[in-house]
């Protein structure tokens, strides 16, 4: 099988204008506004100020929302040319907005554009794509986590509306969005596989109680952007339905595959900057007569996490040309083992360049301790690091079977006599030789 590591010039070309216009036009925005929420608030009249300018250069160059695929009407670069892309992304909260593919808006439109109706398309899709809408998903619940098979959340036919009825935990961005994309159980009657649905419900819907806003950590009690929801009685008209009934888990699959790869590139990007803020202080900070640089362990820290961010960054574009290639059953293994790979870099490498800079990495004056504090995040949102373990093994172990016998298939005693008796006619000379 062929290999090529290189990028094609002219899409180099594009990553390189990218890597400047991030470096010099957006990350200082980082800097400037420390509240990452703002990046995402279309309503704010100083986002608009702000991002209208980069946005029009984005789209002028073609880069804009470039996430869906050809028969979704995008541009159809393919995971592992978008997987590059966000790896320059990643470097800062503002960019995916100002390129227009961030989450959970990304994700959504690839829904919309699969199984949205022509009239969602247009009141939903289209304004999400052109930058104008948020969006929201809504599916793991407080009981349940994102465990489909514990939902309680349920919705009932009544004449020509949806009735939804229960809870839904953590739903990110819920008090910013103009819509919610909520998955509910809609037949108990068939495996839930099969039993739930997913519905549009647009902002200022009756019923949509927000029992309290929940924070990450810092933020101050009743205070973030991830909402704890009851959607008290919710009645939605029919043609709010995406997809058909009991759709939802196809939907949801969909949902995954390329958002994970991006989330992952954009991750390579962190741990890179850790790994550059690492090599920098350990060449500069002096102790015992000599820089960081020089100890043994200060050398494995830098090696280790050198060799853990290229294996991390090769495995997320192989799971990208995977995707591409249309290899489904072996991009889900790739996919799985990229999401737990995320978590457990990410906390490596952040761990040894917090431990470096001393107490000026747990101070407020670095980026490292808000970044150490993300980490728990990679391990648990979008699933936790044990289910897409369960995953990857699943899918590994599809392609072995038991062993026949009582012993291994790898049991040396019968292999040897197996292997001897092929080679019988040279141990018969040796014997005579003897
Ligand atoms: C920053 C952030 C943003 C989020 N945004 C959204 C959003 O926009 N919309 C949304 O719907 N949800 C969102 N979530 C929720 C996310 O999907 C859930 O946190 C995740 O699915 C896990 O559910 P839980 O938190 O209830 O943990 P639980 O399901 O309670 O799991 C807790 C722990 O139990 C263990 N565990 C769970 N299952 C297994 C298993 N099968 N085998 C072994 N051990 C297991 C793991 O250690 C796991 O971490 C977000 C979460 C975070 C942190």
């Amino acid at each position: 099988m062929g290999w090529d590591f290189e990028t094609e010039p002219e899409f180099q070309e594009k990553l390189d204008w990218m890597d400047e216009f991030v470096r010099e036009e957006i990350e200082p925005l980082d800097l400037a506004f420390r509240d990452s929420i703002m990046a995402y608030d279309r309503r704010n009249p100083i986002y608009k100020e702000i991002t209208g300018p980069l946005k029009q250069e984005v789209k002028k160059r073609g880069l804009w929302a470039c996430h869906l695929g050809p028969d979704l009407g995008g541009k159809g670069f393919g995971q592992l040319k978008l997987g590059l892309m966000n790896e320059i992304l990643g470097r800062s909260g503002w960019a995916p907005n100002i390129f227009g593919c961030q989450a959970p808006d990304s994700g959504n439109a690839e829904i919309l554009a699969h199984y949205g109706t022509e009239e969602q398309k247009k009141k939903y899709l289209q304004p999400l794509l052109d930058g104008e809408l948020v969006s929201c998903y809504s599916m793991t619940e407080p009981q349940a986590g994102s465990d489909p098979k514990e939902f309680q959340c349920r919705a009932f036919k009544d004449g020509n509306e949806w009735v939804i009825e229960g809870e839904k935990w953590f739903s990110s961005h819920a008090d910013i969005a103009d819509f919610l994309i909520t998955m509910v159980v809609t037949d108990t009657d068939v495996p839930i596989y099969q039993g739930a649905s997913m519905f549009l419900i647009e902002r200022g819907t009756p019923g949509v109680e927000f029992k309290r806003l929940t924070g990450l950590a810092g933020e101050a009690i009743g205070e973030g952007h991830h909402a704890y929801i009851h959607y008290n009685q919710v009645r939605v008209p029919e043609e709010n339905l995406l997809g058909g009934p009991g759709q939802a888990f196809a939907i949801a699959q969909k949902r995954l595959g390329g958002g994970r790869i991006h989330h992952a590139m954009r991750t390579v990007a962190q741990v890179r900057k850790a790994l550059d803020m690492m090599c920098e202080r350990v060449l500069s900070r002096r102790t015992q007569g000599e820089v960081l640089a020089k100890k043994q362990m200060v050398q494995e820290y830098v090696a280790d996490s050198f060799i853990q961010l290229q294996q991390f960054r090769l495995l997320v574009l192989y799971a990208a040309w995977l995707i591409d290639k249309g290899d489904r059953d072996g991009a889900r293994t790739y996919i799985a083992a990229v999401k737990v790979q995320a978590a457990e870099v990410m906390h490596d490498v952040v761990r040894r360049a917090l431990q470096v800079h001393g107490s000026l990495g747990c101070s407020n004056e670095m980026p490292l301790a808000s970044m150490w504090s993300s980490v728990p995040l990679m391990g648990v949102m979008d699933g936790p690091t044990e289910v897409h373990k369960v995953t990857v093994a699943k899918q590994v172990l599809k392609e072995y079977q038991p062993s026949e016998g009582m012993f291994p298939s790898m049991h040396l005693p019968p292999r040897i006599e197996a292997a001897r008796e092929r080679f019988a006619r040279y141990f018969e000379h040796e014997v005579a030789n003897s």
